[in-house]
């Protein structure tokens, strides 16, 4: 019996009728409809309990209204929330101190979603590239890789090479090269080109179905880059902030990048968070006027921002997820279906990869996970991303594999 469509009377159709009337079509979701989340639990309307296994896209790393976060939200709600950055404000030097310090760099820029720290830190290496590198105006290019996600602005899309991404929204921006993922020698052709100030990439590429490139990829990324005079950005909006057992994934290879893009589990999934940070040769191409946003670095931000963190280490999540993350993979393998063409993945950013020619399958599989308790959703109709809170437990993780391998074994 199919839970979701159960004999109880479900209260979902009707918030599903009104997102259908009066919202954009830019999505498509699962059509459970949720109401409350606590750790690693949502509910829904309708009061059935699942596994989160997608938290927001990875935002939610520390676990849904973790109380340490949101009591800095509630503590930081009373007093201010936001004055813009026509003026100073109390939060916003501590918190830029303790990220700087956290994270290693001179320098941050807050701003608030993921995409719009990518179009920063694209605009902080142009600039670079012109007063730094001496690149003749209007000629600096970027290198993008093939299949990244870096998110939907026209800048971003321009680096694009995903049809549905980038279909009707032309013209593009010009200067981007795209190169293969995971290809050092394209990399070392694209680099010789002197008008080039910046390689970007993902160090495990999540929207494209959790991509792990082979070891040693970023760190000769990262050298090639060096030893040409080229910016190397890391997109670590998904991977960061412990989502792969490192608190970058740039950490697993000792790459310390040029620039380091943040967003999403920056505020544990309360706010829009986000931020670029690099040393002072590249911050400090930028004046002021030159760039800015009415809320980066609001003081809501920077209280959940920095409690969000701090979080990470406290309850030492980075381990919780590179122990668990091998674990799960490996009972994971031990599935028993010719469905399964690969796991894949690092720390808990992980992905089955189906073995299928039905693009409905991805979509059935994850209807039935979400009717036995689990909610995940297929990424490019065959790929499963599972990807839980890092603050799941052993017995929690346990009782998931229960319910994949059930569905996989008994359902399909
Ligand atoms: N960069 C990466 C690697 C992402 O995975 C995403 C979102 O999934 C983004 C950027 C864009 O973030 P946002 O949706 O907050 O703009």
């Amino acid at each position: 019996m199919a839970i979701l469509e159960d004999v109880r009377p479900s209260k979902a159709g009707k918030y599903i009728a009104l997102e259908d009337k009066y919202g954009a079509h830019n999505y498509h979701p699962l059509p459970v409809v949720l109401k409350k989340g606590r750790g690693v639990y949502v509910w829904d309307v309708d009061d059935k309990c699942y596994f989160d296994f997608l938290s927001a896209y990875s935002a939610v790393n520390q676990g849904h209204c973790h109380p340490k976060i949101i009591q800095a939200l509630t503590d930081q709600a009373q007093n201010l929330t936001l004055t813009s950055r026509a003026f100073y404000n109390s939060e916003l030097g501590p918190y830029e101190k303790f990220i700087c310090e956290f994270f290693g760099y001179d320098k941050v820029l807050p701003v608030n979603s993921g995409v719009e720290a990518v179009e920063t830190a694209l605009k902080l290496a142009r600039k670079w590239g012109y007063q730094v590198k001496g690149i003749a105006e209007n000629k600096a290019k970027i290198i993008f890789v093939e299949q990244n996600f870096h998110g939907r602005t026209l800048g971003v899309i321009s680096g694009s090479t995903d049809p549905e991404s980038r279909k009707e929204f032309g013209p593009f921006l010009p200067n981007i090269v795209v190169i293969p993922y995971n290809d050092t020698k394209a990399l070392a052709i694209a680099v010789e080109d002197p008008d080039v100030c910046a390689f970007i990439v993902e160090p495990i590429q999540g929207e494209a179905g959790v991509f792990v490139p082979d070891e040693g990829y970023l760190s000769k990324a990262f050298s090639l880059c060096k030893d040409a005079n080229v910016l190397f950005i890391a997109d670590e909006v998904q991977t960061g902030i412990a989502r792969t057992g490192k608190m970058l994934a740039c950490d697993h290879e000792n790459v310390r990048p040029d620039m380091v893009i943040l967003g999403k589990a920056l505020s544990g999934g309360v706010l829009p968070v986000s931020a670029v940070l690099a040393d002072n040769e590249v911050m400090m191409c930028i004046k002021p006027g030159e760039h800015g946003s009415t809320f980066g670095g609001n003081p809501l931000a920077c209280a959940v921002a920095t409690r969000a963190l701090q979080v990470i280490k406290e309850e030492n999540l980075e381990y919780n997820a590179q122990y668990l993350g091998n674990y799960f993979r490996q009972e994971l393998n031990k599935i028993n279906t010719s469905l399964i063409k690969q796991i894949r993945g690092k720390g808990l950013l992980n992905a089955i990869v189906l073995d299928t020619k039905d693009p409905n399958k991805g979509w059935d599989i994850c209807m039935k996970l979400a009717d036995r308790g689990l909610l995940a959703k297929p990424t490019h109709s065959y790929i499963i991303r599972l990807a839980p809170p890092l603050v799941i437990t052993k017995e929690q993780i346990d009782e998931c594999i229960t319910i994949i391998k059930t569905v996989f074994e008994k359902d399909f």
